[in-house]
């Protein structure tokens, strides 16, 4: 083990795990997965993966590896890289020969979904050997990274692939002290979009993932969100509004008031009260909904399951279509026959 400059802890990670199936095809993002570590440096603090059991069920792992007392409450200050990753996967594709395909998964491989897979120069090396692997097979592969500029020195790696690569960033809100409020080490969302313009500038695809967006932001908020968010013409924006659950919204209300943000901290705390929580949910993906048809931009949005629980009868068929039906991208597209989507309801919130 050793402690880098930002005081992260960092070793190798013994995990055998090449490539996993997936249930993010529910979000319409992949059917598999593979991740070039366990544990982010970003530590943002809505996180869901220290949740996961890939953290919680292997507490002996970090504590022999990093030192790690409390996987959950240490999340951001331990990274363990899989070094020999994309040579392991270009052996594994090679002698694999089923591939599961799902509607809404498309067969995509997503690049990482648990950590960011560039969120350092170690974690970028492992990427461009995974990306290459991938793509040389002709797996589809959707990067997430909330450092696409860090990506860009494997810009010749996104263009050989061609039509088999997507790259994608994490743009809740383009304010930057309300961001780096609850994701403290990632880089600001100017440089995340600034990243993905390069990409689109170089004939890369692009996508956007507006997740979550706060409750601070209005209508025109989000009018001005999505204007910034064109500008790197993504083939489609996802969209989730916040979800108040479990131990990281604590967390994630308290890193908000730590950093001065507390009209931020004020609005996340008044979500712990569900109608406020419904209200502001349906009211960011109906906003979000009118105002990329109002611009042409090919929105996709991902309505919470408890959501749909509690809304009207007819905001229910709403929501639902939106859980039901493909992405608009045509990155690995398929025949979709999804019913169109109806009309948005009104609201009664
Ligand atoms: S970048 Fe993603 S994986 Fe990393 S801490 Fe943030 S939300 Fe979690």
């Amino acid at each position: 083990m050793s402690e880098d400059h930002e005081g992260v802890r960092t070793g190798d990670d013994p995990t055998k795990a090449i490539l996993s199936e997936s249930g993010l095809n529910s979000k319409h993002l992949c059917d598999y997965v593979v991740n070039v570590a366990t544990g982010c440096r970003h530590g943002c603090k809505f996180c869901y993966v220290p949740s996961t059991p890939n953290i919680r069920t292997r507490p002996d792992m970090l504590e022999e590896e990093v030192d790690v007392e409390n996987g959950q409450k240490e999340w951001g200050s331990y990274v363990l890289y899989r070094d020999e990753l994309g040579e392991r996967l270009d052996g594994h594709l090679d002698r694999k020969r089923k591939w599961r395909e799902t509607r809404r998964g498309r067969g995509v491989v997503g690049v990482s979904f648990s950590t960011d897979c560039y969120m350092d120069g170690r974690s970028g090396k492992i990427t461009r050997n995974v990306v290459k692997a991938l793509t040389d097979h002709e797996k589809y592969t959707r990067v997430l990274t909330r450092n696409p500029i860090l990506a860009l020195q494997d810009l010749d790696v996104f263009q050989t692939a061609g039509e088999y690569v997507t790259i994608g960033s994490s743009i809740p809100c383009m304010d930057a002290g309300q961001v780096t409020a609850i994701e403290s080490n990632a880089p600001a969302p100017e440089h995340r979009l600034r990243g993905l313009k390069e990409f689109n500038k170089h004939g890369v695809q692009t996508f956007v993932s507006m997740s979550p967006t706060y409750p601070t932001q209005d209508k025109n908020n989000l009018r001005e969100h999505l204007e910034r968010v064109a500008e790197c013409d993504p083939a489609v924006v996802f969209h989730e509004p916040i979800n108040p659950r479990g131990g990281n919204f604590e967390m994630t209300v308290q890193a908000a008031r730590d950093a001065g943000e507390e009209k931020l901290a004020e609005e996340l705390d008044r979500l712990r009260n569900r109608e406020r929580w419904i209200e502001y949910a349906t009211n960011h993906l109906r906003w979000v909904q009118e105002i990329g048809q109002e611009m042409g931009l090919p929105v996709h949005l991902w309505p919470d399951k408890q959501l749909i629980k509690h809304v009207s009868d007819e905001e229910q068929i709403w929501l639902q279509s939106w859980r039901d039906r493909q992405s608009p991208e045509e990155f690995a597209e398929r025949e979709d026959p999804a019913s169109p989507i109806p009309n948005i309801p009104h609201m009664s919130v």
